[in-house]
């Protein structure tokens, strides 16, 4: 399978491709997590990325096309691919058209995970991740304290974009930039909507339905 999981920050974007992923064995693409492993390592491509994730707003363009565009001609794309966070643009869904039509490789669908906003604040301030093994966790829904994970017992932390200030300025250029996309596939006939605001075996069951009724495998 080829999709793109759209989504606004906290929709469930990256637990679901987690789950995707184990069943039907695709690569798991997300723009995020591989500009965070790049700050990590001081990249040059982090340290230009620093300042804007910082404040909740995007990356410029052209770096986070180049990074996909590389990232798809990788060998193990022929297993399939989910798209976590990317497109996030008109001009980045313009441009991954033309990477996609250049490699042979057209999408089955676009997935939008659709949720209100005041449930999305409460689940990224509240969103915890494992040190060690990197699940996702909720502290109004998990036991314990929210210091330790209740699967491996390793640290949990909160992104420092999921403080409160940084997450509506997140929203609010979903709002602006990212919204549009989902017109544009839709015009396309590629969207696909998943109601989100279940919890994540109820959105997970949503989504498989909708793709074996399209038969998408
Ligand atoms: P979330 O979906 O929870 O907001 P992500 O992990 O997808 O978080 O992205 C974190 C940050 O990385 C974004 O706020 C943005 O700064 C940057 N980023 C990720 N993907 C893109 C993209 N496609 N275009 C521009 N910036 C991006
Ligand atoms: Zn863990």
């Amino acid at each position: 399978m080829r999709l793109v999981l759209l989504g606004a920050p906290g929709a469930g974007k990256g637990t679901q491709a987690d789950l995707l992923k184990e069943r039907y064995g695709c690569v798991h693409i997300s723009t995020g997590d591989i500009l965070r492993q790049n700050l990590k390592d001081k990249t040059e491509w982090g340290l230009e990325a620093e300042a804007f994730m910082k404040r909740g707003e995007l990356v410029p363009d052209d770096l986070v096309v180049r990074m996909v565009s590389g990232r798809l001609r990788q060998d193990d794309i022929a297993r399939g691919f989910l798209m976590d966070g990317f497109p996030r643009t008109l001009p980045q869904a313009e441009a991954f058209d033309d990477i996609l039509k250049n490699i042979g490789q057209p999408l089955d669908c676009v997935l939008l995970l659709e949720i209100d906003e005041e449930v999305l604040v409460e689940r990224l301030t509240n969103r915890r991740t494992c040190r060690s093994c990197g699940r996702i966790w909720n502290l109004s829904t998990m036991t314990g304290g929210g210091e330790i994970c209740p699967a491996c017992g390793g640290d949990l932390f909160r992104r420092d974009d999921d403080a409160a200030e940084v997450v509506r300025n997140r929203l609010k250029v979903y709002r602006e930039q990212t919204a549009p996309l989902v017109a544009w596939y839709r015009n396309r006939g590629m969207l696909q909507g998943c109601d989100a605001s279940g919890t994540q075996e109820e959105i997970f069951r949503e989504i498989r339905v909708t793709l074996e009724n399209h038969d998408i495998s």
